[in-house]
């Protein structure tokens, strides 16, 4: 799809979460919703939903590449996987270089626990754009408020409360949307093309609601002046005014969008993936990345353009079954075909470029090129280790990079 290719549509992201705090749940949910939208309106009242469901887990639909593409309303999201487990802070870190956002899955019984404060503190070192999404509203014990004011007790975020939940446990039936003063509710007649449907605020929340909108608007107008000024003129704000000051505000890092859900019961999914699409950067709104001449000093950038010379970096390294040694490549700039010639800055090796892979949940698509934005797996490289960058021979740069040890994860 043209559209979904142009890099403005493209949402390079990473999940991240305290262990059981449901990232793997929260992404299948995602590559379920993002899988069947083409379909969706033949399977999409209830219970069919449930049934294509249980079928795509049956095929188990579970991510085992570091990097996975999907689309959703015209746009690319290529999910990056980010480890949960405390050992594996150096690969967080690594995937945290190369993504540009994230959504932070909480437990809401949990709330903010210590993996989660780790991987917020390495994002928020490699300036992360993030939101936050308050999963298991389901479970006992589940408190969306609690978690929130442990996002600001523990994390020094700033939530940007953009729903709060309509019930928890066993009575969590949707959420209150802020922004559209609307609530969405996982039960009765569904919306075409979205499993939930649009309903007036329940009257016991609408007090609750009207408070939590000003609080939305109040921390808004705190992170962004054109905000600020028509708030404090008593201006009306309009929803897509509000929204793109939500983007600007966590692009720039000063606040992080919290929506909230159960992505086990399937509520809240697909509002995330819109908020990913609504307030997460694209490559474009990033800064062009900073790097070096080969001379290891003199100041280099390249910019996320097709026009730019190729330069890439290598992120990650897996042993697939079918296809051996792959390397994970996020493309930063330019055009890299496969077949072709590159160098291996780093090391100052020439390597050639052997298949170049798209990896998607449950397929791989092969690709005669990549571009700046893309993120890749390349087979045939034979002395790159993660870390390293790859570029046009004629026009060398090393990207930033971070010295690690080499992990070989095996895949399944
Ligand atoms: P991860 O370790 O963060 O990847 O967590 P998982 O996605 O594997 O989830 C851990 C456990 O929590 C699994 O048993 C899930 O079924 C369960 N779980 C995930 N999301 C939810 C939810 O929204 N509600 C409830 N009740 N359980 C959930």
């Amino acid at each position: 799809m043209a559209a979904a290719d142009a890099l403005a549509n493209v949402r390079n992201i990473g999940i991240m979460a305290h262990i059981d705090a449901g990232k793997t749940t929260t992404t299948e949910r995602i590559l379920f919703y993002t899988g069947i939208t083409y379909k969706i309106g033949e399977v999409h009242e209830g219970a069919a939903v449930m049934d294509w469901m249980e079928q795509e887990q049956e095929r188990g639909i579970t991510i085992t590449s570091a990097a996975t593409k999907c689309e959703w309303k015209g746009h690319t999201i290529q999910i990056i996987d980010t480890p949960g487990h405390v050992d594996f802070t150096v690969e967080v870190e690594r995937s945290l270089r190369v993504l540009d956002g994230a959504v932070a899955v909480y437990d809401g019984v949990a709330g903010v626990e210590p993996q989660t404060e780790n991987v917020w503190r390495q994002a928020d070192k490699y300036n992360v754009p993030r939101m936050c999404f308050v999963n298991k509203l389901d479970r006992t014990g589940a408190d969306f408020f609690r978690c929130v004011q442990m996002m600001i007790d523990r994390l020094n975020a700033t939530p940007l409360v953009l729903q709060i939940p309509i019930g928890t446990e066993a009575e969590h039936i949707g959420v209150i949307d802020l922004i559209n003063m609307r609530a969405l509710t996982w039960r009765g007649e569904t919306q075409k093309g979205e499993d939930y449907a649009i309903e007036e605020i329940p009257a016991e929340l609408a007090d609750s609601a009207a408070e939590w909108r000003e609080k939305l608007m109040e921390t808004l107008a705190d992170v962004d002046d054109a905000v600020m000024e028509r708030y404090l003129e008593g201006e009306e704000i309009a929803v897509e005014d509000i929204k793109a000051a939500i983007r600007r505000a966590t692009i720039a890092g000063k606040a992080n969008p919290v929506l909230c859900g159960s992505a086990f019961k399937n509520k809240g999914i697909q509002p995330m993936l819109d908020a990913v699409v609504d307030y997460l950067p694209s490559p474009l709104d990033i800064p062009a990345i900073e790097g070096t001449a080969t001379d290891g000093e003199t100041p280099m950038q390249r910019k996320p353009s097709t026009s730019e010379p190729f330069s890439g970096l290598a992120f990650k390294i897996q042993t697939d079954k079918h296809l051996g040694k792959l390397t994970y490549v996020r493309v930063y700039s330019g055009v890299v075909e496969s077949g072709s010639q590159v160098v291996n800055s780093t090391k100052d090796r020439k390597e050639r470029i052997g298949k170049i892979y798209q990896m998607h949940a449950n397929k791989r698509e092969e690709r005669s090129s990549a571009k700046a934005g893309d993120i890749i797996a390349v087979q045939g490289l034979k002395q790159t280790t993660t870390g390293d960058t790859l570029c046009d021979p004629a026009n060398p740069v090393i990207l930033e990079s971070m010295t690690f040890p080499e992990p070989v994860i095996e895949v399944a």
